[in-house]
């Protein structure tokens, strides 16, 4: 676009993609682009070769893509997420290209495997969990329906970090998914942006005459460039782009201070500068006081932002009709600093005048809210805050004024005004992010429905009370294509076998397959391919931890973050319990179980870590006790990511989703799990209220409190204390860890952790406890009944297809962004 089109350039033809035709250019890749020659060339070199052929067939579509005026014409979706939790990208891209089988004989004729050079690609870990895993099926889904639509987050050069054991503690080490260079990526030196942070604020013409306005003069300065991925959407539609910001400093190196012999001052600016873009916070580090964190927040928002209006120009010539071309979507309060962003913008940039860039704002974005949790909702202290953005202070304020105005308009008492205010004055001064996000939203959307009505009624009730209208329910998704298709490759065969090709363009149609859960010959064919994929993911317990499994036993999973909420901690306690109960009762009819578990804790999170070095202990003394062989098996698989996910997932059983009620917003693993066919053990928790309504209530195992009765009870005055003494089961197994059982070498290591729960016990292991011992003794009679088992399996597959996130694309696209 930066030269004026006079002549008709040639167009590249597009890449021809049969085997013979990618093999040549496998070669040629490697030859030219790596400087390999084939015969010497490393595994690694083929992987790199194969992205860089496979990305040049994207790149027509991707081209295609932007060129098309259906992109010209339609409003464009950004999506704004500090985390893309994104995995490996090479069997996602070929998959979706509709090059699998060509990939894999162009490979073959080369005398490469393309199974194991894909498991040579980094996972790409630029996120924590569920949130960041969620943007990136977005990202995917978006394509796949066609949306024309931006990712933009941050390259963090250290993702999340890579998780070992040390004697069953988790260590920590760097995660290096840039070590071997990124082939997907496209580095835009042309899109850069300066980033200021800091400075002064000053007043430029006359107030009086109207042409007086702020102008912000920052004291330090950044320049963000873009990365570009490509995103390639089911059968190539249409390939979307993910831009990802890193900083770079604006002097590389201070010359006149570095011949000064100054060497490490000259090159400060430039250590300041990467270190923003250098490594992507744990979730749940105490929030308080971390000031690169903000930064972060803002470098990113900024950069987005002015990429976003750089493009609309470019195309419109005006700014008044931005909100009809372009929607904003916040992942979170992370980038909720946008809103004072593009109001700065508009104003002082743009000389729009207030009232007008408020109301531009306010159409353009949308907020995802996706935690209830009052430690996990973001504040920044005022002090931090107006020395970092001075400017976006005053906008805050501003802003302030106007929605408090409205509140007293409305007759809302103090108390409602205080909990409405962006300023929280209870303590320390603070700008509350979640409120910001709210009224500078037309869309604010909870992720499940219970999510959606706990949020009306407890954080943003008085907000929801002010702007009835705005609250909406969406309830999140996966993607189809990598959580069946890729990951298991076998069921998805036998699905397109037994009901056609329709539910791969509409996963509703899965639906299709229920009436097969009774067919003996199809449930046989079914559970095989489990059975085969539980010896996959046996095969890689052995590799990595050297434990043998009977992948005839139920594989009961629980794998996600370590937290307190989730309570993994409840499901060790009950194989303690059970463990208890096999060895006092040898001679009933067990139902042999492996447990396995995985998931990091935030570094800084002591109760997460604890709860891990207690499953590794617990698993060390049954995994060794000969009363129990072949019974009862515990197993942490270490450095739980997307591409651990994609083993376990089709290898599990059974899937644990148990939750204190109210506590998880959505949940997306719970999903993975259904549509693989998995029984879901569950608390009545996010969207496992809408799993069992979808997949039927006899086809999932529900137990314990409802999220109105947690809330009952804890306001009743809750005593974990009688009611642990009231169950003999958790009694004795409660006891057993805290005197040191599983923890011979340091009998008191787990008396903190279990003191916790007997004086406390804030997540409410104990009153949910018997319950859940009695689920899994109603699952075990189910396992046990292998018809009956199998068909519900079945179903759970058949109706999960709800779940796929392109449903919950659809859904933002009509009802938050008008896009599409
Ligand atoms: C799906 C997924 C999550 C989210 O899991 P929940 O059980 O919903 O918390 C987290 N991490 C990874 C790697 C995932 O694939």
């Amino acid at each position: 676009m930066s030269q004026p089109q006079t002549v008709d350039l040639p167009l590249a033809p597009p890449r021809r993609s049969d085997a013979p035709v990618l093999a040549a250019d496998i070669v040629e890749r490697l030859t030219y682009r790596i400087g390999k020659d084939p015969r010497v060339a490393e595994r690694h070199d083929w992987l790199s070769a194969t992205i860089l052929a496979i990305r040049d067939r994207v790149i027509d579509h991707w081209m295609d893509s932007t060129r098309s005026t259906y992109e010209q014409e339609h409003k464009r979706v950004y999506y704004l997420s500090l985390e893309f939790l994104i995995g490996r990208l090479m069997r996602d891209a070929v998959s979706n290209l509709g090059l699998l089988e060509e990939t894999r004989d162009a490979l073959a004729s080369l005398g490469v495997d393309l199974d194991v050079i894909a498991e040579l690609e980094a996972d790409a870990a630029l996120g924590n969990g569920g949130l960041g895993r969620l943007a990136a099926c977005f990202m995917e889904a978006m394509a796949s329906v066609d949306i024309p639509a931006y990712g933009y987050g941050i390259r963090y050069v250290n993702g999340l970090f890579r998780q070992e054991l040390h004697d069953g503690w988790q260590a920590e080490l760097p995660e290096t998914w840039l070590a071997d260079g990124n082939p997907w990526e496209f580095p835009r030196r042309e899109s850069s942006y300066e980033v200021g942070f800091g400075g002064t604020v000053d007043t430029v013409g006359s107030e009086t005459d109207g042409t007086g306005r702020c102008v912000w003069r920052p004291g330090e300065r950044v320049i963000a460039t873009a990365f570009d991925t490509p995103i390639v959407g089911w059968r190539g539609k249409r390939v979307n782009t993910l831009r990802l910001w890193s900083a770079r400093p604006i002097d590389p190196i201070l010359l006149d201070a570095f011949n000064a012999g100054d060497h490490i001052g000259a090159l400060a600016e430039s250590n300041r500068a990467e270190t923003l873009t250098r490594v992507l916070y744990p979730a749940d580090a105490n929030p308080a006081g971390q000031e690169l964190r903000l930064r972060q927040e803002f470098f990113f928002s900024s950069a987005s932002l002015q990429d976003i209006l750089r493009r609309h120009l470019q195309q419109y010539d005006s700014l008044t009709n931005l909100a009809d071309k372009v929607a904003i979507q916040l992942n979170d309060t992370h980038p909720a600093v946008a809103v004072a962003e593009l109001v700065r913008l508009l104003t002082d940039v743009h000389r729009l005048d207030f009232a007008a860039s408020w109301h531009i704002a306010r159409d353009c974005f949308g907020y995802t809210n996706h935690t209830l949790l009052p430690e996990a909702l973001e504040s920044w202290p005022i002090p931090l805050f107006e020395r970092l953005l001075p400017r976006h202070m005053q906008i805050v304020y501003a802003v302030n004024a106007i929605v408090l105005r409205e509140a007293r308009a409305a007759h809302f008492d103090e108390a409602s005004i205080r909990s409405i205010s962006l300023i929280d004055e209870s303590g320390e001064r603070r700008v509350r992010m979640g409120n910001l996000a709210f009224v500078g939203s037309h869309s604010i959307n909870g992720v499940s429905q219970l999510h959606t009505d706990l949020m009306k009624e407890t954080v943003f009730a008085n907000l929801h009370r002010l702007y009835p209208d705005r609250i909406n329910a969406k309830t999140n998704g996966i993607t189809p294509r990598r959580w069946l298709m890729q990951c298991n490759p076998d069921l998805f065969a036998l699905v397109r076998e037994t009901i056609g090709d329709a539910f791969m363009d509409d996963a509703a149609k899965l639906v299709d397959l229920d009436r097969f859960a009774d067919d003996p010959a199809f449930v046989e064919r079914f559970s095989a391919i489990k059975r085969e994929n539980k010896v996959k993911l046996s095969n890689l317990v052995a590799r990595r931890l050297g434990i043998r499994l009977d992948p005839d036993a139920l594989f009961d999973v629980q794998i996600k973050r370590i937290h307190e909420y989730k309570r993994q901690m409840m499901n060790i306690v009950e194989a303690v319990a059970l463990y208890d109960q096999i060895r006092s009762q040898p001679d009933r009819d067990w139902v042999p179980r492996v447990k396995l578990f995985a998931g990091k804790a935030a570094p800084s999170y002591l109760a997460a870590k604890g709860i891990i070095k207690l499953i590794n202990d617990v698993a060390r003394v049954i995994n060794n006790d000969p009363a129990v062989r072949g019974l009862l098996k515990i197993v942490f698989v270490p450095n739980y990511n997307v591409s651990l996910a994609e083993v376990m997932v089709p290898g599990a059983d059974l899937s644990e989703q148990i939750s204190t009620a109210g506590m998880e917003a959505s949940g997306t693993g719970n999903m993975k799990f259904a549509l693989n066919g998995a029984l879901t053990i569950g608390t009545l928790d996010g969207a496992n209220v809408e799993i069992r309504d979808q997949v039927g209530r006899e086809n999932i195992v529900i137990f314990g409190m409802t999220a109105e009765e947690v809330g009952t009870r804890r306001a009743e005055g809750y005593d974990p204390a009688s009611v642990i003494e009231n169950s003999r089961e958790l009694s004795q197994a409660l006891m057993a860890i805290e005197s040191g059982v599983f923890s011979p070498d340091d009998r008191t290591r787990h008396a903190d952790l279990i003191r916790s729960v007997r004086e406390r016990d804030w997540f409410m292991l104990a009153a949910d406890f018997d319950a859940y011992a009695a689920a899994q003794r109603r699952v075990d009679g189910i396992f046990a009944d292998k018809p009956a088992w199998h068909a519900k399996t079945v179903r759970n597959t058949a109706h999960s297809g709800w779940f796929s996130a392109d449903r919950t694309i659809r859904e933002y696209a009509s009802e938050i962004w008008r896009a599409g």
